[in-house]
This record gives C-alpha cells, structure tokens and sequence, in this order.
C-alpha cells in the first residue's frame, strides 16, 4: 500500500495530495505505537502501581505491579479499588472519587491501607489525577509501609519516654500551652508541679539500673493512677516528673492533689520481691497566681523544688509561698551580673572535639559557652542562655561568642576543622541575624561551609514557615545546619523535607541508653534514615570506649564526649591536639 502511494505522492494532484497526507498518518501511528510500547515497558518495571479507573472508582486498567503489591492473580478490572482497601479508608477513597469525578478537584493524594500480598496490611500512597476530559481517573500506588511505620514509631518515641510510657517534656509542654490558652478563656487555674524522688541515685547506685528502672515504673503507675483524665504525668528525666493539673478552682485544690500524690507512693513498692520505700519532693507553681506563661511556671516550680529538697527533702513547696520567704535569691544573682559578665566579655566559648569515628582523627569543634563568677563558681549555660533570652542579653552575648569562636578558629586556618554554634531560636529571630554572622565569618577569613550553626527543633516548632525561611537563608549564605538533640520533639518528620539540612546530632538520651533496646532502635532508625536523606550523623554524650565502638559499628560518622574530652578553653587546645595526636600514634 505504502509503494503504490508513494508513486501517486510526486504527482501534484489530489490524490497526490491525499497519498502524501495518508504516509504523514500512518508513520506517527507507526511513531505513537513504538512510543506507547516503550511506556508500556517502562511501566512494567515500575514498583509502583499505576491504573486508571472510572468514574464510579472501578478499575479499567492496572500496571503489572499491582499483582505483585496484593499478592493476586486474578483480573481486577471492573472490580472497585475500594474493596481491596481497609474498611475506614474505602470511605476516603469514595470521597475523593465523587470530587475528581465530578471536577471539584484536580488532583488528590492519600494514605491508605491496602490488603497486601500474604494477607498482609500495607500502607500505600495512592496519587489520583483526573484526565483531561474527566472521563476517567489516573493514579500511582506506591507501597510506603516502611518509612511509614518507621515515622509513627519516631514520631510515638518523640513524644513518649521510652522506659514509663509516659509523656515525655515535648508533649507535656505542648499540652500546658493549650492548659493556659483554656485558662486564660475561663476563670480556672492550672497548676504544674515538678516531682524529685528522694535519694533514688542511691537506689540506682546499690541495686543497679535495671531494679531502678522497674521502681520508676512502678512508681510512676501509682502517680498517674492518682491523678485524673484531664491531668497529665510526664517524665522531665531520670528521677524527675512532671504533673499538669489544667483545670483546678483555687490553691487549696491544689494542695490537696499534691496530699494524694504523696499517698500515693506511702506504701512500698515491690520489685522481685523486695519491698522499696522512697519519698518524693515536689514544688508547684500555679497560673495566673505564680505567673503567665509556660516558660515561667516550669522555671517557679522547678525553684520550688530545690527549695524542698533543701528543706530536708519529702515535703512539697509552693512557689508562692517560697517567694514570699525572698528565696530563689541565686538566680536574683546571675541575672544582675548577667548583662556586665557579657560585657566584660567574662562569657567565653570552651571547645569541645568532634571525632570521626571511622578513623578517630579530629575533624571539628563545637564551642560552648562558659561563665565562671568568683562567687557563684561555675555557671551552666542551661541557666544563663535562657535567662540572656528572657533579659533581651541573648543578642550581644551570642555575638561575643561567636566572635571569640571565629577569632580563635582562624588560628587553625591552615586545617580544615569545623566550628560548631550553638543557635538558640532568639537569636534565628534577630532581625539580620544571617547577614550579621556571614559578615563576621568573612571577616575572619573563614569559609561558611566551615561553620556549622546547631538549631533545636523548638526553632521549626515555633513557627514553622518563618524559621524555616532564616533557615534557608543562613544554608543559601552557604553555612552547614546541624540539627541539635534530634529524635526529641521531632513530632513531625516532614520537616526534615523542608529545612535544608546537612546533619543530624543524635539526642544524648538515646546514646545513654544505647546498651537497651529501645536506645539501640532508635539510633538504627536515625542513622538509616539519615543515610538516605544523605545526612551526617553525629552522636553526643559518648562517655566510653564501648558506646564509642557500637556507635562506629552502627555507622555514626562524627562522635563526640567525655569519652574523648570535655570542652575546654583555646588555651588547651593546642596541647590536647598534640597529646591526642601522639596517642594515636601508639
Ligand atoms: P548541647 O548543645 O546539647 O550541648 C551538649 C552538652 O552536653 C554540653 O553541656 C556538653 O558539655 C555536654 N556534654 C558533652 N559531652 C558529654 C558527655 O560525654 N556526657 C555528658 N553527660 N554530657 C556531655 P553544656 O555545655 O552544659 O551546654 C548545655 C546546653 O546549653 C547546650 O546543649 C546548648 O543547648 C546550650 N549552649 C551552650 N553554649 C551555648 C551557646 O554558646 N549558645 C547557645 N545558644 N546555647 C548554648
Ligand atoms: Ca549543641
Ligand atoms: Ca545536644
């Protein structure tokens, strides 16, 4: 057919015309074919599942995976794809089919459960498009069970303690904020009280930490069976709790919920047999009495518990009451020589080394900040950066530290260590907060790339969409983002998505309890994970050989800790890195 027309094609009539018009069809049908077998192809080797339904959500047409993701042989065409999904999510599915269907929307995407090959219940990610002519519906299905029952877990260990089960701080903070919003609406009180065993270390240190474990469990079940629905008990850490009491009438309510608490842990617990007293102290402060925010009446009621401890331990404190007594008089302290200790530059960086784990050798330090006062002695700058944060200090004293930090780093210019800040989420707000540093760091003659800036994930909990656009701003200027105590507070993994990231630095609590199960789960998840984001992992808090080992091992690259040695001034530097040097060698 194709010769005769190709004769009939040099004749310029109209069935020379026709002829040439003829070929032009049939080679792009020829074209289309190739072209289509080729999709065909590429199809077939996809894992994911692509299909097209109609509009009732019945399907047409399925891609060669769908036999492999349910594990069926038969034809599902015609069969509804609703059938093959959980009960609860075949609703959700029908719901989007009426919408696609009837133009209301475009596109729609969903998690689903899936009844998978061997029975099992997979989760899938099912993305629906409607065709151009709305005849039919065009979708992927991708079997997401993994990462998807990887996040759960995380997101569950983020907000729970792993030992109790309990709340852990991330989750009791976020439920006091919505205590005081409720509160601030009616004319109720919240309370919050922190609770100290007493003596447990010596529990610990004699009976070891598994026994101790088991009396903090048992312990923790007494409390919480006391308290009502609407409370909450959450673990602050070690032998410490935290009671949320959202909707109380007056203080003396209050005190009588601390009575029980305390009746509570009366009778001994028993573990194994043995029977175990303890007593606790606790200190409450209440809002809007004590103060007005969150930030404040965990700072009151913690005061309130040392205060009870120094009273002789077993009795509880309220704030109130102890600051009628003109105690917390220490922080009084720190707070008036705060502002002339940053500005006599008393408020230096120590540097901590960062190791590679797989070969030992130094490849960075983080700086710390550290006070000492003749009087007060060594100041933890878990006190003193907060309180620099509430004063309004945070700005001056961050630029002190830095600029000592980059001044003392250009003295290792011809090694390519890096320097690791400290950002507090303040001080991301500070208006050309990103502008400010890039200018510093260039003035020291030190690359960005160079400096790593250490962020929380309070910074992309606070708000969200701001602090991820500095964020940016402070990756495109070309520094490294470390994210600080990851796997704590991390509710939501899909951050990691949107701020860009170069390293995750693994929560000390997860590296002290890397020897159990729990500890060694979590830090696989997050060195996997990392892994395929193409992160760097780092762990704090290695305090011995043994963690150290199991960490290189799990494929942790960078470690840092007591284990190789605690912060320390400039001056030292030099003579560490000579000595650290020098044992290697041996
Ligand atoms: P971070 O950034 O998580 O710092 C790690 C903390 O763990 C440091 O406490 C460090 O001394 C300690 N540490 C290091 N190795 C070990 C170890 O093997 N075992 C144990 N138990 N602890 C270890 P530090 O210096 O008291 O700092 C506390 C927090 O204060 C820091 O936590 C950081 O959030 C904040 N901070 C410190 N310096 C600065 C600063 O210059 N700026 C800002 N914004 N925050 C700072
Ligand atoms: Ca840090
Ligand atoms: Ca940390």
């Amino acid at each position: 057919m194709h010769t005769p027309l190709k004769q009939r094609q040099g004749i310029q009539d109209e069935i020379g015309r026709l002829a040439q018009t003829l070929d032009r069809l049939i080679d792009e049908a020829i074209q289309r074919q190739k072209e289509q077998a080729a999709h065909q192809q590429t199809l077939e080797l996809l894992e994911d599942v692509v299909l097209e339904m109609d509009r009732e959500g019945r399907l047409l047409e399925t891609s060669k995976a769908w036999s492999k993701l349910t594990g069926r042989t038969d034809d599902p065409r015609g069969t509804y794809l609703a059938e093959y999904l959980h009960p609860e999510d075949a609703a959700v599915l029908t719901a989007f089919v009426g919408m696609l269907s009837s133009g209301e929307k475009q596109t729609a995407s969903a998690r689903l459960r899936l009844m998978c090959a061997e029975g099992r219940e997979c989760w899938v990610e099912l993305r629906l498009a409607r065709t151009a002519e709305g005849e039919s519906l065009r979708g992927v299905l991708r079997d997401i069970t993994q990462s998807y029952l990887q996040e759960r877990h995380i997101s569950h260990m983020a907000l729970h303690d792993a030992l109790t089960g309990l709340p852990n701080r991330v989750l009791l903070e976020d439920r006091l904020k919505v205590a005081l919003q409720t509160a601030r609406r009616s004319a109720h009180k919240v309370a919050l009280g922190f609770i100290d065993l007493d003596h447990f270390k010596e529990v610990n240190d004699s009976l070891g930490h598994k026994t101790g474990d088991q009396v903090l469990v048992a312990l923790s079940e007494r409390l919480r069976r006391h308290l009502r629905a609407g409370d909450t008990l959450a673990r602050w850490g070690g032998d410490e709790f935290v009671v949320l009491l959202p909707d109380m009438p007056n203080s003396p309510a209050v005190q009588e919920v601390a009575d029980k608490l305390r009746q509570a842990i009366d009778a001994p617990v028993q573990v194994e047999d043995v029977d175990y007293s303890l007593t606790f102290s606790a200190g409450f402060a209440i809002f809007p009495d004590d103060a007005d925010t969150g930030e404040a009446l965990l700072a009151h009621a913690d005061r309130a518990m040392f205060y009870a401890k120094a009273q002789g331990r077993n009795n509880v404190q309220f704030y109130s009451e102890m600051s009628r007594k003109g105690l917390g008089k220490k922080d009084l302290y720190i707070q008036q020589r705060l502002a002339a200790a940053i500005r006599e530059k008393r408020i230096l960086p120590h540097y901590q080394p960062q190791i590679r784990a797989a070969d030992g050798h130094v490849v960075g330090f983080e700086a710390l900040a550290r006070w000492f006062d003749p009087e007060m002695g060594w100041i933890s700058p878990a006190t003193f950066i907060p309180m620099a944060e509430t004063l309004g200090l945070i700005r001056p004293l961050g630029e002190a530290l830095w600029h000592r930090a980059l001044h003392d780093m250009a003295a290792w210019k011809d090694r390519d260590y890096t320097l690791a800040i400290n950002v507090s989420k303040r001080q991301l707000f500070i208006p050309l907060f990103a502008d400010k540093l890039l200018e510093d760091v260039e003035a020291h003659g030190i690359k960005p790339q160079r400096v790593t800036l250490e962020i929380t994930e309070s910074i992309a909990m606070m708000d969200v969409d701001y602090g991820i656009d500095r964020l940016r701003e402070l990756h495109a200027a070309g520094f490294r983002l470390a994210i600080d105590d990851f796997g704590v507070g991390w509710s939501s993994l899909s951050i990691l998505h949107q701020i860009p990231v170069d390293e995750l630095k693994i929560d000390q609590s997860f590296i002290r309890r890397l020897h159990e199960p729990q500890g060694l789960r979590m830090v696989q998840i997050i060195v996997a994970m990392a892994k395929t984001m193409g992160l760097l992992t780092t762990a704090e808090g290695v305090e011995d050989a043994a963690t150290a080992e199991l960490l290189r091992e799990l494929g942790v690259d960078v470690l840092q800790g007591w284990h190789f040695a605690r912060a320390m001034p400039q001056e030292e530097l030099s003579a560490w890195l000579l000595a650290n040097a020098a044992s290697k060698a041996h």
